[in-house]
């Protein structure tokens, strides 16, 4: 057993339980979520007297992307709909992006703890020809 070695990969893990209390940072929030995504587009209309064509002033659509069980759907939003909307998609996506954290941070466990495991392996009492076998 490397003891050196063995004290990096607990230093490791240590750290990586800091990051997991980040990573959930979101998931203890309370706020109001929504599955969307708020996006904004500019566009000219066409209109040759308009302020878009004249002084390329682009007009701005605010919508919704909308994530239904069966498929995805675009709302338009005024002012007052994207205020609302706009807090829960962006709590959803923090939840959302905590769950891809976490999935990564669970790989980079999970071969910490193997390292671990194999650090602290002891061939204690097996016969010569059992420690010529490799081990699970
Ligand atoms: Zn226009």
């Amino acid at each position: 057993m490397d003891r050196e070695r063995l004290s990096q990969l607990k230093r490791e893990l240590k750290t990586k339980l800091t990051e997991l209390e980040k990573i959930l940072e979101p998931a203890f929030e309370s706020s109001p979520v929504f599955p969307g995504v708020v996006t904004t587009s500019k566009h000219r209309c066409g209109n040759p007297g308009c302020a878009c064509t004249r002084e390329g002033k682009l007009h701005e659509a605010v919508r919704v992307l909308i994530k239904f069980k069966d498929g995805y759907a675009t709302r338009s939003l005024d002012e007052e709909q994207l205020a609302s909307f706009e807090p829960r998609t962006d709590a959803y996506r923090s939840l959302r992006k905590a769950r891809g954290s976490l999935g990564k941070w669970q790989k980079t466990v999970v071969g910490l703890l193997d390292q671990i495991e194999r650090e602290r392996r002891s061939l204690q009492g097996l016969s010569e020809e059992d420690r010529k076998r490799p081990l699970r």
